[in-house]
């Protein structure tokens, strides 16, 4: 974790320009000097913010992060290590948005000071030029990205995955690399991740079709919704089946879903580490990609992409792609919003707690920060699972308190995140939940990492494959809900069909 600098007044972590000058930021991409002028220092947002409750000093604070920009705005001061630092460890939560009565649009600002920062004040670092050549190289083409989770599914069995269990090599390692290694599920075989897997799972009379663009799922008769489905790259090499399933219930609920080939990474990463440029390229082809399509909504079943596939619009209002950017914002949908509005059939499988078949699935419900913050979905999930047999949902206290997974910054800010971390697990502890619901994957593994390590019983799933318990494939899509139990936090998973957890 970063150490707390030992001022804890805004200017201490600048160095003071005199007299007032010229603003630090440049003309390209700087935050919107009317945006950071909406925050009217209420302080309503500080006992919201993780760091703050954390580290308890205002620079960590959302309003003393806006002060801090807006000194660079005003050119009163420039970039210091202490400043740099406070913009830093901000998780990108957006829990302050949720709170903030003068709807100060605080991730848009950080993330365009950050983009500044990072063009014009960093320092070279090996680390975060090693992550950036990653963000750069693999995660905006999806072949890259299946070569490198081959790569990883090698080295999780044989010799590389003893040799990273002897505690030498892991001490000679970077503490990221194990933390890293240790978060990653296992990876599927190749031809397992792909998405035609679902055609043999799709309900009777529904089918798949391919072609070059990529593939088109139709339902069984007439389609009561046509969705794009966006998969993801983290989703597709870490958790494809959730994308499998995902897809399988869409269809099941009656929706076309067509997947464009030449879809691309949401570019989150990117935008949260302030590689702008890269972020802006890969919306331009996302906005591309998605507007041949000629969908009613663009589906996602990961928090963190919807959230940024909503800012398209915004990173390129001044873009010639601003019409097609603003259209695919406007159509982004959480799969759970899709799947409450579009209506499953009655369930076909009744769900039980998988340590005693005689007692319900206890399921709490963690919201991911750019689920419920940076979408404003709550109410969808907690619908869908509310209506299932056999389920009985808990309510986790704090549900909407980051986890600390936020992208990488559980790898580049380990302590922070470990801190947050902490108070997720006391609390779902508190819960004694069978499964804790979290559709996101950076939270899913970063929260099972942690479960894990404490030793606790609780799994980790994806919403979609809690709901698809209940939608063993082969079923049949109607009639009451009925025995026998599929148990999602089963391990191994009880049949082929009535799959486990995403995360465990
Ligand atoms: S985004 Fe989260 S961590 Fe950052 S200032 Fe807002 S509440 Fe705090
Ligand atoms: S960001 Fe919003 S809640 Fe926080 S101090 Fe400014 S106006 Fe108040």
């Amino acid at each position: 974790m970063s150490t707390a600098p030992a001022s804890h007044g805004p200017d201490s972590a600048s160095r003071a320009i005199a007299p007032a000058a010229r603003s630090w930021f440049d003309a390209e991409d700087s935050p919107a000097r009317r945006e950071l002028d909406t925050c009217i220092h209420c302080g309503l947002c500080l006992t919201a913010c993780p760091t703050y409750r954390t580290l308890k000093i205002e620079p960590d604070s959302p309003r003393g992060r806006i002060y801090l920009m807006r000194g660079l705005a005003d050119g009163r001061i420039a970039p210091s290590d202490a400043l740099i630092e406070h913009l830093d460890n901000c998780l990108d939560c957006r829990a302050c948005e949720t709170v903030c009565p003068a709807g100060v649009p605080y991730s848009r600002m950080l993330e365009a000071a950050r983009g500044q920062l990072n063009r014009r004040a960093l320092r070279f670092s090996p680390l975060r030029a090693l992550g950036e050549w990653a963000l750069k190289t693999l995660f905006p083409e999806r072949e890259r990205m299946h070569f490198a989770a081959d790569l990883l599914r090698l080295g999780q069995r044989g010799p590389i995955a003893a040799l990273m269990r002897s505690p030498a090599v892991r001490r000679m390692l970077p503490p990221f690399a194990v933390q890293g290694y240790d978060m990653t599920p296992p990876i599927l075989p190749r031809a397992e991740r792909a998405l035609e897997r679902v055609a043999s799972d799709l309900p009777p009379g529904a089918r798949m079709e391919s072609s070059p663009h990529g593939l088109a799922f139709h339902p069984a008769g007439r389609a009561r919704a046509r969705v794009a489905f966006f998969t993801s790259c983290v989703m597709e090499v870490m958790f494809p089946r959730a994308n499998h399933e995902a897809v399988r219930l869409l269809v099941l609920a009656g929706c076309e879903v067509a997947v464009p080939g030449d879809q691309t990474c949401c570019g989150a990463l990117h935008a949260h580490a302030g590689l702008r440029s890269c972020a802006k390229a890969l919306a331009r082809r996302n906005a591309s990609a998605f507007a041949a399509s000629g969908c009613d909504f663009i589906v996602t079943d990961s928090a963190g992409c919807g959230a940024a596939l909503r800012e398209c619009g915004h990173l390129l209002h001044d873009d010639e792609a601003a019409a097609a950017a603003a259209d695919l914002a406007r159509k982004v949908r959480d799969v759970s919003e899709v799947l409450a509005d579009v209506g499953l059939p009655e369930p076909a499988a009744k769900l039980r707690a998988p340590a005693d078949p005689a007692r319900p699935l206890r399921v709490a419900y963690h919201d991911p920060c750019h689920l419920a913050h940076g979408q404003g979905v709550r109410t969808p999930p907690r619908a869908l699972l509310r209506r299932l047999p056999g389920v009985e949902l808990t309510d986790l206290p704090n549900s909407d308190w980051c986890c600390g997974s936020a992208g990488v910054y559980s790898l580049t800010h380990p302590g922070m995140a470990d801190a947050q971390l902490a108070g997720k697990l006391d609390a779902i502890a508190q819960t004694h939940a069978d499964v804790v619901v979290v559709s996101n994957p950076g939270c899913l593994l970063h929260m099972a990492r942690g479960a894990k390590a404490r030793g606790m019983t609780t799994r980790m799933a994806h919403l979609v494959d809690v709901l698809g318990a209940a939608y063993p494939a082969g079923a049949g899509a109607t009639g009451p809900a009925r025995e026998p139990a599929a148990a999602p936090g089963a391990s191994p998973p009880p049949t082929a069909t009535a799959r486990g957890p995403a995360a465990s």
